[in-house]
């Protein structure tokens, strides 16, 4: 398939929520207020040349504007599926695609940084609107990631990996996920996805997982 890259850098994100920055600003007319809630702000994003770093005839990868890691992009179906919800066996070939497409954007990056690791999924209970799959390193170093509902959305069964959402979907013929039993995984104590040693606050977590970037960089240049 016939794949478009940008060649865009990646830089600070600003971490600043929607409601916080929404906090700051006049308030709009509620009906103006509606067609740009926040939970559809990755149609906007689809459509802005500074985000996107890969298009073909059925998807868009884009940079997640909150990265929660050094490298964190979204992999979206041009055609609006609204959740994993929505998909049936139809879809397969349209996941397979997107799965590459991620696998492609990881290669790339791991050329030029061997240390990186990366994991592509879909979390259980997402908070934006219409699919997407997270591509996402697994050094966790970033700004935007901030507190424990964080954390677990990418290092517990929240994060359900995209080639399981493929089985399922072959398997089933659907993807049912119970969202009562998963968002109850975001309140789990603080785990490294590495060593798997429980922390205690966000601070020693972050300090901690920095060490482990730290040594796989040293591996990779030996
Ligand atoms: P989730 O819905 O939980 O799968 O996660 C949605 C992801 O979208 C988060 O990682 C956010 O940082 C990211 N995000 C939120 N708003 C935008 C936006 N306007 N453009 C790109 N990414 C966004
Ligand atoms: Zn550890």
């Amino acid at each position: 398939m016939k794949r478009t890259a940008s060649s865009s850098v990646d830089t600070t994100p600003d971490c600043t929520s929607p409601t916080a920055k929404r906090k700051r600003q006049p308030q709009p007319s509620s009906s103006l207020r509606q067609s740009s809630h926040w939970s559809m702000g990755l149609d906007a994003s689809m459509k802005d040349p500074d985000m996107v770093v890969q298009s073909d005839e059925l998807t868009v990868t884009i940079k997640d504007r909150y990265p929660k890691a050094q490298h964190h992009y979204l992999v979206l179906p041009r055609q609006n599926i609204k959740s994993l919800k929505h998909l049936n066996k139809d879809h397969l070939s349209l996941l397979n695609i997107m799965l590459e497409n991620g696998r492609f954007l990881e290669e790339k990056l791991k050329a030029e940084d061997k240390s990186l690791v990366f994991r592509r999924g879909y979390h259980a209970s997402p908070s934006m609107a219409r699919l997407h799959m997270h591509v996402i390193s697994q050094d966790f170093v970033s700004p935007c990631l901030k507190n424990k509902k964080h954390w677990n959305s990418f290092t517990t069964n929240f994060f359900v990996d995209a080639e399981s959402v493929v089985s399922m979907l072959e398997v089933n013929g659907e993807v049912s996920l119970d969202k009562v039993k998963y968002e109850e995984m975001l309140t789990l104590p603080l785990q490294c996805h590495v060593c798997r040693e429980m922390m205690p606050n966000m601070p020693k977590l972050k300090s901690h997982i920095a060490e482990h970037t730290i040594s796989r960089k040293k591996t990779a240049s030996t």
